[in-house]
């Protein structure tokens, strides 16, 4: 793969794929993390000499009524205030109106197409990665820069498309740093390497769960996903979240694990999917048949710790409660504050809601690395390669 550094940049068109799939609520943007983490990137960019085009997608658009709610254009202010110069936003995603301004570009300045999922409104051309719209957006620059890691386990024509087609491109520096972190923890980890996989479904995470047994020393399983491995193990779970139909594979996979997994010991259960209902705190054998476990216990949360203190490197993927009800947050947040004590170790995040969470608790500079990619993470603990990844090659 080319690097960003031996790229013809000066004078040069170059269209950028960015992540900016940021949160809007009522036109405002309420975290702009994905905005800054471009940063450094766009800066080489614009020094370089570069005629920056960028290109993003913006939440999902699959009817002409979903284009207002999903337009970039905010994005393009706030970018304009992180870059500190404009950015001249195209409200198209193909034509005249967008051709003229990119021949009208001045080497170091800012353009920003229109969401690239406005493409999907009239049938799947953006996320069906279409030829004929790789093509047209290939043909508006000479060289193309990805760097919208959280898309790389995708193949839509904004960034799988494009690279087929052009020759000279790489990936920026987000995706190197994403690229470096994740390649040299699982690679050259260092030991004792503990994972903690959390969140709803086993269904989700069994490729990261096999993965990660191959090569962390411990692997602590919690949050929703660890009923299942309660109830395969014979105990009564009550109401608690479970697939059913992963109960043999809960059951194989302790028995490779060669104990390597570890679990809560303790949770709190409620009778109701509500923060407000009342708590018992039990043993992980001690659930009433009406009763749901939302998070973990003390007792949990003193024995990750302990396993946790002698890290030397951590992978955190998936909250181990329903952190978005405050009654159900404790564990996720004990974790997070159980990472952030951790002085000598690396400490990575992957993205999607641990990284959220992380955040939301107040811990965004606690870690070594917060990923900005939730489905990409998974996907590079799982040990596969991302389609994304492979285009640039
Ligand atoms: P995932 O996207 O698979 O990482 O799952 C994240 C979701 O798992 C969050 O919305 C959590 O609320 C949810 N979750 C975590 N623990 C539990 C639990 N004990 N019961 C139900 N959902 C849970």
């Amino acid at each position: 793969m080319n690097s960003l550094e031996s790229l013809p940049l000066k004078n040069q068109k170059v269209l950028v794929r960015l992540d900016l799939n940021v949160p809007i609520q009522d036109g405002n943007i309420t975290d702009d993390n994905r905005i800054l983490a471009v940063k450094p990137t766009l800066d080489s960019l614009i020094q370089k000499g570069a005629k920056i085009i960028i290109l993003s997608h913006l939440g999902r658009v699959k009817t002409e009524e979903d284009k207002a709610k999903n337009s970039l254009k905010p994005v393009a202010l706030r970018l304009s205030e992180v870059m500190n110069q404009p950015v001249t936003f195209i409200p198209e995603t193909r034509g005249e109106v967008l051709e003229k301004a990119i021949d009208a570009l001045n080497p170091g300045e800012l353009l920003m197409v229109e969401n690239t999922r406005y493409e999907d409104a009239d049938g799947k051309k953006e996320s069906g990665n279409d030829l004929e719209l790789a093509k047209y957006w290939a043909s508006l620059a000479d060289v193309f820069v990805n760097d919208a890691f959280g898309t790389l386990h995708r193949a839509h024509a904004s960034n799988v498309g494009i690279a087929s087609l052009m020759t000279h491109k790489a990936p920026g520096l987000l995706i190197q740093k994403e690229l470096d972190v994740f390649n040299e923890a699982l690679k050259n980890p260092k030991r004792p390497f503990v994972a903690i996989l959390g969140g709803a479904k086993v269904s989700d995470k069994i490729g990261v769960i096999k993965n990660l047994l191959s090569i962390a020393d411990k692997v602590i399983v919690a949050g929703g996903m660890s009923y299942t491995f309660l109830k395969a193990q014979g105990y009564e779970i009550g109401t608690s979240l479970v697939e059913d139909d992963k109960l043999d594979l809960a059951t194989s996979l302790m028995e490779e694990a060669e104990g390597k997994l570890e679990f809560a010991v303790d949770y709190k259960l409620t009778k109701a999917f509500d923060n407000n209902a009342d708590i018992r705190i039990a043993d992980y054998d001690d659930f009433k048949p009406d009763e749901m476990g939302l998070d973990i216990g003390p007792k949990s949360l003193e024995k990750f710790k302990a396993i946790l203190k002698e890290a030397n490197q951590v992978i955190w993927n998936g909250p181990v409660g329903v952190f978005e009800m405050s009654n159900f947050a404790k564990g996720t947040e004990g974790i997070c504050e159980a990472l952030a004590s951790l002085d000598h170790a690396t400490t990575i995040i992957g993205g999607g809601d641990s990284a959220a969470a992380a955040i939301q608790m107040g811990f965004k500079d606690s870690f070594t690395h917060i990923s900005t990619g939730g489905g990409a993470s998974l996907e590079f603990l799982e040990g596969k390669t991302l389609p994304g990844l492979k285009a640039l090659e």
